[in-house]
C-alpha cells in the first residue's frame, strides 16, 4: 500500500548519502506525480542557505 499524501501534507524526508543527507527534516508537498509514487517535497529548513529547497521522493510501499 502506498503511502497517501495530499498537496500541503507535511511528510519527513527520507535521509540518503548525496540529495538529502540530513535526517529529521520534514518536507510540504508541493508536487503528486501522476502515478502518485513520487512527490516533490520543500524542505523547511534552509540548504546551502537557500530556503525552500525542492526534493523529489520516491515513496516506498509500507507493508
Ligand atoms: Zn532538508
Amino acid at each position: 500500500m502506498i503511502v497517501e499524501i495530499k498537496i500541503g501534507d507535511k511528510m519527513k524526508i527520507p535521509a540518503d548519502e548525496k540529495i538529502h543527507p540530513e535526517r529529521e527534516h520534514v518536507g510540504i508537498c508541493v508536487w503528486i506525480g501522476e502515478d502518485g509514487t513520487t512527490v516533490a517535497l520543500q524542505c523547511e529548513r534552509s540548504h546551502n542557505s537557500k530556503n525552500n529547497t525542492v526534493f523529489l521522493v520516491k515513496l516506498e510501499s509500507e507493508k
